[in-house]
């Protein structure tokens, strides 16, 4: 019968990651959570991938409609996908897919292994999309997943140096978000202190560092510059605060130099950053390598791999592109029961290598971390960048505020151009941010130098870019 079947393989499942999940409530080492993990041999990492996905796949197809759907109209079995290497036969998901899907079956969708009657027994909480790109998706993460997150997050956080000691200030809003929660929960686990920042001006926060001295703040890059300005307007000077560890999700920070060390500079901190989407949450993702931090050489970021199995592939094929060359991010979340992804196209560009890394970890890094979403690529008159690139001339300029803003518009005479508009105490700075931009984009741009504090400040994530073009 099929209802036994559903019931067999999930069992299958949930036996396979149970086999796999070491030092489940606290850590196994000092550098370490899970060293027998985080440190495993690339030939038991992918081991470890090859016994989960041959344990997934029959689960999908039993218990989730849109993955038997696909794997019908591919004409694949499930012991068709045993090893990554099978992955291959399988094209990614891209957001398109499932947003027909979740239309198709609102509001959720059909992708998740729970039919009604099991969510209702199991109990779930809502995530969505920021709508970066399209309106907003929601998901629901069940109970067994959340748990199996704050694990893979613990692992994370202790790598980036977390320990009970540290008390973390969370500047999120408490939204259906994935990343300040992601964090909320691990701490939890590790039994590290926390102070939930939502639903507070900047002004409050500050004064929450001041009294409350936390050690870590977590939020995104746009907002820690934020919070230190408001904190040195105010006399408090964030570089001398108790704070010496940023930790920053959300959008692009580590890997654009500028902005590194603008926050690295300003709070006296290390900076730390969490990389993922909220579709191949709940998990882990990437966490920037605590070696690489230490400079010199690009930041990198660690992809977990027991959890996961993260792949390239080339923009226009699809083809898995090899270690060392560029491609966009693809994501199979193999510990997931509400959001089982396979080959879902979080699409990124990336490089990759798992050559020996310094921290010890073996599992794959992001070389340069992250260069924002190729769904954000800025097309002006055919010349493409992406606006890290731009944040990244922007910020290299001295004395430019923190704030700024790219208008893409079309003037009188029907041609598209670009307008950066940013904060300087020289009107006369203009020349100099117009030849950072055309000498790392290859643009010309027009420059409009406005008065400190003109422009509006981040609340949260920040939107950069205003695309007021006609079509
Ligand atoms: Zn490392």
């Amino acid at each position: 019968m099929a209802t036994d079947r559903a019931a067999a393989t999930r069992a299958k499942w949930l036996e396979t990651l149970t086999a796999h999940k070491r030092d489940p409530d606290a850590p196994g080492s000092k550098d370490y959570w899970a060293p027998s993990l985080d440190c495993a041999s690339r030939d038991e990492l992918v081991a470890i991938q090859n016994a989960k996905l041959a344990a997934l796949a029959p689960f999908l197809y039993e218990n989730s409609a849109f993955y038997r759907a696909r794997f019908d109209r591919l004409r694949l079995l499930p012991s068709d996908i045993r090893t990554v290497d099978d992955l291959a036969k399988w094209p990614v998901v891209d957001k398109a897919e499932m947003m027909a899907d979740a239309q198709e079956h609102p509001p959720f969708g059909t992708y998740t292994t729970h039919d009604d009657a099991l969510w209702a027994e199991r109990g779930w909480m809502l995530f969505s999309s920021s709508g970066s790109t399209g309106s907003p998706r929601v998901f629901r993460y069940s109970q067994l997943d959340r748990e199996l997150w704050s694990w893979a997050n613990a692992r994370a956080l202790h790598a980036f140096g977390i320990r009970p000691s540290d008390s973390l200030l969370i500047c999120a809003g408490y939204g259906p978000h994935v990343f300040a929660w992601g964090v909320q929960f691990a701490i939890a686990k590790m039994k590290v202190a926390c102070i939930p920042g939502g639903g507070m001006t900047a002004d409050m926060r500050a004064m929450i560092v001041d009294r409350f001295k936390p050690t870590v703040l977590v939020c995104t890059p746009s907002y820690a510059l934020h919070l230190g300005r408001v904190m040195e307007e105010k006399g408090l000077e964030p570089a001398r605060s108790s704070v010496r560890t940023v930790l920053v999700g959300g959008e692009p920070g580590a890997g654009i130099e500028g902005t590194r060390t603008r926050l690295e500079k300003l709070w006296g901190a290390r900076l730390v950053e969490f990389y993922g989407c909220t579709e191949a949450s709940p998990h882990c993702g990437g966490y920037s390598c605590p070696a690489s931090d230490q400079g010199p050489g690009p930041v990198t970021t660690h992809l977990m791999e027991d959890t996961q199995i993260w792949e390239l592939v080339d923009a226009d094929t699809g083809a898995r592109v090899p270690e060392g060359e560029r491609g966009l991010t693809v994501c199979t979340n193999l510990n997931s029961e509400s959001s089982p992804q396979l080959r879902f196209l979080v699409g990124d560009y990336a490089t990759f290598s798992t050559a020996r890394c310094a921290c010890g970890r073996t599992h794959v890094r992001a070389v340069g971390a992250f260069a924002g979403r190729a769904d954000d690529l800025i097309n002006l008159r055919g010349i493409k960048m992406y606006p890290v690139q731009l944040e990244g001339a922007v910020r290299a300029v001295p004395g430019v505020g923190d704030e700024y803003e790219i208008v893409l518009s079309t003037d009188a005479a029907g041609l598209d151009i670009m307008t950066a508009r940013v904060e300087h105490a020289d009107p006369g700075v203009a020349a100099r941010v117009a030849q950072e931009i055309r000498s790392r984009c290859e643009v010309r741009v027009e420059v409009e130098v406005l008065a400190t504090g003109t422009l509006p400040k981040t609340e949260f994530k920040a939107k950069r870019v205003r695309d007021l073009r006609r079509a």
